[in-house]
């Protein structure tokens, strides 16, 4: 018996509450909440004849702690499953911090008016959170999250020592359009034409946007270019997985997405300053935002499948040893089920295990943590039960 208050209604959101209701045996109770209500109706509409789950909604602005404060304590849940934007990590994390409820989300804090994202924000907050006596799980989607658990589970299952992480995220599904991202467009664009980074003993070593390119060829979906990015959870693997000298993260990018993005880079429109026009100011990303497709209609049209995992080297019983696992989704697959493709499909998934795993006792701690703090064995068996079974490679094709 336990109530989840779901914030947000887009793609990401979407899969987490259909997840929920299959779920129902643990989210007896859900409340959809997010800017647009009709939003959040839509999906009780479409979920309440096929579920056992209680599902209500409700209009809330994140961006306001004594809106959010007050929906809380109206509502009572037992968690907050945070899948709106980076923007309102810290003010849902204040408002759980009020009420003493539970915290989850999918991307770390990122301010609006800065494209920089770093854990330093949320993390700050543990203190605060062990002493209100409960559980924030920070980056619970796909990459970071599942990547996380991969992670935890070679440590405690395969290795003494990993000393190489590559994450490899690979997406061959083809939507048809010349150009559109798979999430939110805003937080994709400024994911992709940000520097990239890695970390190299101890020290993060920055790159020009797109600079390293590797070719992999890729379980079920083949050979494809990977980019090397920066990306959250390189960050807190850093801290978490003992012995580490490298941790890499490539994303697969066809050669249209590239130069369709540096074409809108060169005219400006991915630029977040503030420009003036027709007397009102607006921000060129968010203004391609609003004519770009949106994520959540991709579904339908998206076909071909992802490939997601980590490449691990290192040392078991003084042996060099080497552990790819990863999971393989197929976007058709995904839309059956849920209605949506498989970017928020994979992300939207592990929400809801975490969410489940914090609920059930198995991962509640007082204090902020990453995934990969805590063990990984319950959560590995509920990917493959919940839709994200995953595949392990002893001899796996290394990155160079
Ligand atoms: P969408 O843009 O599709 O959805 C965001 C939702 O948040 C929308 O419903 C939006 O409302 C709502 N929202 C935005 N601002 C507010 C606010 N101030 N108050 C209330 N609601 C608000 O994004 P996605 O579903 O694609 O992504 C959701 C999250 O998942 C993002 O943080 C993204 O970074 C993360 N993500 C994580 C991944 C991972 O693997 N870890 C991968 C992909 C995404 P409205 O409908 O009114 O616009």
């Amino acid at each position: 018996m336990s109530r989840a208050l779901i914030i947000g209604a887009g793609g990401v959101a979407g899969v987490v509450i259909h997840k929920c209701c299959q779920n129902s045996g643990v989210f007896t109770d859900i409340c959809i909440a997010s800017r647009t209500k009709a939003k959040c109706d839509k999906f009780k509409e479409e979920l309440k004849d096929k579920t056992s789950a209680n599902i209500t909604t409700a209009q809330v602005d994140a961006d306001n702690v004594p809106q959010l404060v007050a929906l809380i304590k109206e509502y009572k849940p037992d968690i907050v499953i945070n899948v709106a934007l980076p923007y309102q990590d810290l003010h849902i994390m204040d408002a759980c911090l009020e009420c003493k409820v539970d915290y989850l989300d999918t991307a770390n804090y990122e301010p609006e008016d800065t494209a920089k994202f770093e854990y330093s924000w949320q993390w700050a907050y543990r203190e605060r959170f062990e002493k209100a006596g409960i559980t924030a799980v920070l980056g619970c989607g796909f990459d970071p999250g599942v990547t996380g658990v991969f992670s935890a589970y070679a440590q405690k299952h395969y290795f003494d020592e990993i000393n190489y992480i590559d994450i490899l995220d690979c997406n061959g599904g083809d939507h048809g359009y010349p150009f559109a991202t798979n999430f939110n467009p805003e937080i994709n664009i400024r994911e992709v034409s940000a520097k990239g980074s890695y970390i190299e003993d101890g020290k993060w070593v920055e790159t020009e946007p797109m600079e390293i390119k590797r070719v992999y060829n890729f379980d079920q979906v083949g050979e494809k270019d990977m980019y090397l990015l920066h990306h959250e959870e390189l960050e807190s693997l850093a801290l978490n997985i003992k012995g580490v000298k490298r941790i890499r993260f490539f994303m697969t990018f066809g050669q249209s997405y590239l130069t369709h993005l540096k074409c809108l880079e060169n005219v400006g429109m991915t630029s977040i300053e503030p420009i003036m026009y027709e007397g009102r100011e607006i921000v060129p990303l968010q203004f391609l935002k609003a004519v770009l497709p949106d994520p959540a209609s991709l579904g339908p049209r998206t076909v071909g499948k992802t490939n997601i995992g980590c490449i691990f080297q290192g040392k078991k019983d003084g042996k060099p040893r080497n552990y790819y696992v990863y999971n393989v989704c197929d976007h058709q697959e995904c839309y059956k089920e849920v209605g949506s493709q498989a970017i928020s499909y994979t992300t939207g998934v592990p929400a809801m295990i975490g969410a489940m795993m914090v609920l059930t006792g198995k991962w509640k701690r007082p204090g902020v943590f990453n995934v990969e703090e805590f063990d990984p064995d319950p959560f590995m068996d509920a990917l493959n039960k919940w839709g994200l079974p995953w595949t392990e490679n002893f001899d796996p094709v290394l990155v160079d």
